[in-house]
C-alpha cells in the first residue's frame, strides 16, 4: 500500500492557533467566523446561499405572528454527503465513514475541511463549518468521540447537552444554537452534535421567540419555567435569564422529564438557545417530540429545531411550485407545526 508522504488531515496548527488566540480575544464567535472564512478560501465551503429564497406569512388576523420559509434548494443535495465516499488505500475508514468523525473527515474532504478543537463544558469538540448552511456561517459543534446523537439515560443525560448548549450559547451573542434529538430533525443520529449560527441580519425575531415574549405579556411570571401552550402550534417550555441560572433551572427541569420518559422508547426532544447580541441574558427553549411524528405532513422534510422555531426549510422543485402557486399560507404551516406537538 502506498501511503503519501503528508497524506491530507482534518487539523491544522497554525490554525488552531490563531483560532484559539481569536476565540480568547474576541470570543467564540470571531473564531468560528474566521473558521468560516478560512474554509470558503480553501473551497470547502461553495453554499453562499445565494439560491435561498425566504417567504413570510403573516396571520390575517394576527399582526404579530408569522412563520417563514426558507427556500434552499442546496440542502435537498446533503443526502449524498460531500466528498468521496471510497477510502484511498491509505486510509482507514471508522465508524462506517461517520461524516463527524475527523479520522474520516481527513479522507472525505482530502484536507480542504479543517476544524477547530474546543471544549464546551469540558467535553472536547470540533467545530465544522456545515457545507449546507441554513444561514452564512452554520457551525457543527461535534464531540471529538464518536458517541450517540440520542440523549439518554445512562450514556447522554440531557442535562449534560442543556449544560453544554448554555456554554455554546454564553459565548456567542447574536447567534441561535440548537440540538435537534434523534427523530426531531437530526440527520446524523451516531454522532453527538450541536448546530449554531449567526443570526442573518434584517430578520425579525424568529416565531417561537415572539410566542414566548407573548405568553410573557399575557401571563407574567416570576421565576423558571414558563411552559407555553397554547400560544403557538407547539408547546414548549422557556427559560430566559443569566446563563448560570438558565443553565441550572433548566438542567434540573429537563432531567426531571427525562427521568418520567425513561421507559418511553418513542420519546425524544428539541433543545435551543438564543443569546442577542449586547444582552447578558439567553433564552433557551425545549421543545418535547415523539419520533413517531417526525416529518412535515404535506412537506418532504422532517422537523428539526430551526422548523420549530418557526422557520420552515423547504428544497424541492414541488415545494417551490407550492409556494410560487400560493399554495403555503399561515394556517398551512401552523397545521403542520401542530401535527409534531407534545402535550405539556
Ligand atoms: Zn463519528
Amino acid at each position: 500500500m502506498h501511503l503519501p508522504d503528508n497524506p491530507p488531515t482534518a487539523f491544522d496548527a497554525a490554525l488552531q492557533t490563531g483560532l484559539e488566540q481569536q476565540h480568547r480575544t474576541e470570543g467564540l464567535g470571531a473564531a468560528l467566523k474566521a473558521l468560516h472564512q478560512h474554509q470558503v478560501d480553501s473551497g470547502f465551503i461553495r453554499d453562499h446561499l445565494l439560491e435561498v429564497r425566504r417567504f413570510e406569512f403573516n396571520a390575517g388576523n394576527d399582526p404579530e405572528a408569522y412563520f417563514s420559509v426558507q427556500f434552499n434548494p442546496a440542502r435537498a443535495r446533503r443526502f449524498a454527503g460531500k466528498g468521496r465516499s471510497e477510502p484511498p488505500a491509505w486510509a482507514t475508514p471508522v465508524h462506517n465513514g461517520c461524516f463527524l468523525c475527523a479520522e474520516n473527515v481527513a479522507w472525505q474532504q482530502n484536507g480542504i475541511e479543517k476544524g477547530f478543537q474546543l471544549q464546551l463544558a469540558q467535553r472536547p469538540f470540533t467545530a465544522w463549518m456545515n457545507p449546507f448552511p441554513l444561514a452564512s456561517g452554520h457551525a457543527i459543534l461535534a464531540t471529538r468521540d464518536h458517541m450517540t446523537q440520542h440523549w439518554d439515560a445512562s450514556q447522554q443525560p440531557l442535562g449534560r447537552l442543556v449544560d453544554e448548549l448554555v456554554a455554546l450559547a454564553r459565548q456567542t451573542p447574536g447567534w441561535i444554537s440548537f440540538y435537534n434529538g434523534v427523530g426531531a430533525g437530526a440527520s446524523i443520529e451516531g454522532h453527538l452534535h450541536f448546530h449554531a449560527m449567526p443570526r442573518t441580519p434584517g430578520l425579525r425575531p424568529l416565531p417561537i421567540e415572539i410566542a414566548a415574549m407573548r405568553a410573557n405579556r399575557d401571563a407574567p411570571r416570576e421565576g423558571f419555567p414558563a411552559i407555553v401552550s397554547g400560544h403557538y402550534p407547539i408547546d414548549f417550555v422557556h427559560w430566559r435569564g443569566l446563563p448560570n441560572d438558565v443553565q441550572s433551572k433548566a438542567g434540573a427541569w429537563v432531567s426531571e422529564w427525562q427521568k418520567q420518559k425513561a421507559d418511553d422508547p418513542d420519546a425524544t426532544a428539541n433543545l435551543m438557545a438564543c443569546h442577542d447580541f449586547n444582552e447578558e441574558l439567553i433564552d433557551l427553549y425545549f421543545v418535547p417530540r415523539v419520533r413517531s411524528r417526525s416529518r412535515a405532513e404535506g412537506l418532504s422534510g422532517v422537523i428539526g429545531s430551526f422548523e420549530a422555531m418557526g422557520e420552515i426549510i423547504c428544497s424541492t422543485e414541488q415545494e417551490w411550485d407550492d409556494l410560487e402557486s400560493g399554495r403555503v399560507d399561515y394556517q398551512r404551516i401552523h397545521d403542520i407545526l401542530a401535527t409534531v406537538s407534545v402535550k405539556l
